[in-house]
């Protein structure tokens, strides 16, 4: 059997966003900065596109800018506050411990340039408070980024309460959603939501395509400098038949947010409940406010590479955490911020579903990682250590 269970690092396209590309590839290749027909018609289906987007998030189309993907979307929500904020003598950022890269490696370059950055504890349970929040907020503050809902570990922040403490203190509030859109409902006017960053490719779309949307007067900073598009605030040529298929899976996956979540997160609990049953064993993350499709577990004694290796030999595609830092023999960064040791955030499995995913997957799943991880530990001279006593168990 074959299961594909690591959606949180891409998703498989959807026929609706494909049936959507296909004519932007083939009959309406125009430029849309061209003024004859078929650049034009190319021009009315990108607007068209913008206007769904806009109206999934509850914002106006202007609002909206089209990137490359969340990484460009995050650097330029982040970049636009600090200069905006620089210009104010404003340089002081709040974020997490466990943001993505996109964001983090773009705080740290900041941080050279002169801002200080505070990084907030996500506690064990990966949810900040949004009282937190407000105490860390300072005169100096220019912006806050936390992301809505967390890549690796699936937990969801209080989103709605953190931009109502930014709001009140005249803070900007973005928020990397690219976990959380298409999957969780999102309203950015009634959320408070200055800028919000989301990628195709996480909601059946096509990869290296985007969106950051910015509430109107927030002047954004350009990335990308050249043509005049995107109301000159992101230059090149725009990529019209991804934009066109991203704005259908958008549409889609909004509008199927309930059932789906309603199907996923019963695989996801029959997962959660089948894999605690594995001796020396810990769910990451809060169990309650969580991404529907999100399962992931430390266990103890083993190594999360070669767990990966192992069940792809099975026929399951999973991940030890995030895609971006597989290869490197550092443990995740957002195990080690909620608080597991090292030893234990090496040996972590992240299971991550669609809609697509079945009950027989499931069920398949619950009997291969067991007897895998019982392999592992057998061969394991850790796990011998701790069977006799020689050291003491962390779980
Ligand atoms: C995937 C992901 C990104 C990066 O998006 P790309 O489109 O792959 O650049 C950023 N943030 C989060 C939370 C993600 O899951």
């Amino acid at each position: 059997m074959k299961v594909y269970a690591d959606n949180a690092a891409t998703t498989k396209m959807s026929r609706t966003a494909i049936d959507a590309m296909l004519p932007y590839l083939d009959k309406f290749y125009g430029n849309p900065s061209s003024l004859y027909s078929i650049g034009q018609e190319a021009a009315e289906a990108m607007q068209n596109a913008r206007e769904t987007m806009a109206r999934c998030l509850g914002c106006e189309a202007r609002e909206i800018t089209f990137t490359s993907g969340g990484s460009e979307a995050d650097n330029q929500a982040i970049i636009s506050a600090a200069v905006l904020g620089e210009k104010k003598g404003k340089k002081h950022i709040i974020s997490t411990a466990f943001e993505h890269h996109a964001v983090l490696h773009t705080l740290n370059r900041l941080e050279k340039q002169g801002f200080e950055i505070t990084l907030l504890d996500v506690h064990e349970n990966g949810v900040v408070t949004p009282e937190e929040v407000a105490s860390a907020i300072r005169d100096d503050t220019c912006l806050v980024t936390i992301m809505y809902a967390n890549n690796e570990i699936g937990t969801i922040q209080p989103i709605a309460g953190i931009g109502e403490v930014c709001k009140k203190k005249g803070v900007l509030f973005h928020t990397d959603a690219v976990q959380a859109a298409g999957h969780l409902h999102i309203d950015v006017k009634a959320q408070n939501i200055d800028m919000l960053t989301l990628s195709a490719h996480k909601f059946h779309g096509p990869k290296g395509i985007g969106a950051l949307y910015a509430r109107r007067g927030i002047p954004l900073t350009n990335i990308i400098e050249g043509g005049a598009q995107e109301r000159g605030k992101r230059a090149g040529t725009e990529n019209v038949a991804s934009i066109v298929s991203m704005a259908a899976a958008f549409e889609e996956a909004c509008d199927h947010i309930d059932e789906n979540a309603k199907k996923i997160s019963a695989l996801r609990d029959k997962l959660i409940d089948g894999l605690s049953k594995i001796p020396h064993s810990v769910l990451n993350g809060d169990r309650e406010q969580r991404l529907p499709g999100n399962v992931n577990f430390c266990f103890e004694g083993i190594e999360g590479e070669s767990l990966l290796l192992l069940l792809d030999q099975k026929g399951i595609s999973a991940s030890s955490g995030s895609a971006c830092t597989s290869g490197s023999l550092d443990p995740s960064h957002v195990l080690l911020a909620i608080g597991r040791p090292h030893e234990i955030a090496h040996g972590s499995l992240r299971l991550t579903l669609c809609e697509w995913n079945t009950e027989e997957e499931v069920d398949y799943m619950l009997q291969v990682i067991p007897e895998v991880v019982s392999y592992l530990r057998s061969i394991s001279p850790i796990w011998r250590d701790l069977a006799a006593n020689k050291k003491q168990f962390i779980l």
